[in-house]
């Protein structure tokens, strides 16, 4: 496996063999399961597999979350090597963006609900990063979690706009035995929060059970979410949306594609969570 932290350094490897398929992972390290899953799957789909590492500053709107976002690099490259990665690629902040970057991509409409919403400047950083790690890698795929929802239909849109010839492949997402979606962030919470982060997948599975046993009022599938996040003393729902699939809109009335998600902070640790129902 070879790391590096340098652009031309990933372009070196990437076109070693110009006719070799490479999928891509683009993660922010502190990695876990879920990462290795993706991993997995590309390694399985394409001849190369390159991962990047790097913790993307402009997509934190908050400076503290940015400060506290954990990170284990000497683990996270032995958990690559062990499942056979190629490249990784490891910039600096400085490498990402140098004196004088200037520019930036946005995806409009399908930005404004949701983590877009709750979360300014979010996806402007995402889309940028996502463009210039695809731009330097390549690849013929690029594996995202489901996990973020609005992260994969965002990116789905940027391809298509701007030509880029990546497939972005969504993964469906890992979770713990008690259900909690694995992330990094899980690391930040105490073992009382730990206890009751399991709510938002709790709540996100009576939606489905009331779903799958004919329940139509999103104001009474609403009601059962909050109930059930309200039920955890540490939890805080921040918003659960009941939204189009591929709109990412608000619905008034229950149809599919649906995606459910949520944002809450269990012991103050901010946490998303989702169930698409196709
Ligand atoms: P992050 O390091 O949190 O930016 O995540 C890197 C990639 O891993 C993103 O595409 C995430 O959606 C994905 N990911 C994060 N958590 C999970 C999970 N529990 N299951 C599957 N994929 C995940």
């Amino acid at each position: 496996m070879e790391v590096y932290a340098e652009v031309d350094d990933i372009r070196r490897v990437r076109w070693a063999e110009p006719l070799a398929s490479w999928g891509l992972v683009p993660t922010m390290g502190y990695l876990h399961g879920g990462h290795i899953s993706l991993v997995e799957r590309a390694i399985a789909e394409n001849d190369y597999v390159g991962v990047s590492i790097f913790v993307n500053p402009t997509q934190f709107d908050n400076e503290s979350d940015l400060e506290k976002y954990p990170t284990k690099i000497e683990d996270d490259l032995a958990m690559l090597r062990a499942a056979g990665v190629d490249l990784v690629w490891t910039p600096t902040p400085q490498i990402m963006y140098p004196p004088h970057f200037q520019t930036t991509v946005d995806v409009t409409a399908l930005t404004q609900t949701l983590e877009g919403a709750a979360r300014d400047g979010h996806f402007r950083g995402v889309a940028t990063v996502v463009t210039k790690l695809l731009n330097t890698f390549q690849p013929r795929r690029a594996y995202f979690g489901q996990k973020d929802a609005q992260q994969v239909a965002v990116l789905k849109r940027m391809v298509v706009d701007l030509n880029i010839n990546t497939e972005i492949v969504p993964c469906e997402t890992l979770r713990e035995p008690d259900g909690l979606a694995m992330s990094s962030r899980n690391a930040r919470l105490d073992p009382a929060a730990r206890a009751q982060a399991s709510c938002l997948y709790r709540s996100l599975l009576a939606v489905k059970g009331s779903i799958d046993g004919g329940e139509t009022d999103l104001a009474v599938l609403r009601a059962m979410v909050e109930e059930t996040i309200g039920a955890e003393p540490l939890a805080g729902l921040e918003y659960v949306s009941f939204s189009d699939a591929n709109t990412l809109l608000d619905l008034d009335k229950l149809s599919f594609p649906l995606l459910v998600s949520m944002a809450a902070t269990v012991g103050g640790i901010r946490l998303i969570d989702n169930f698409l129902f196709e």
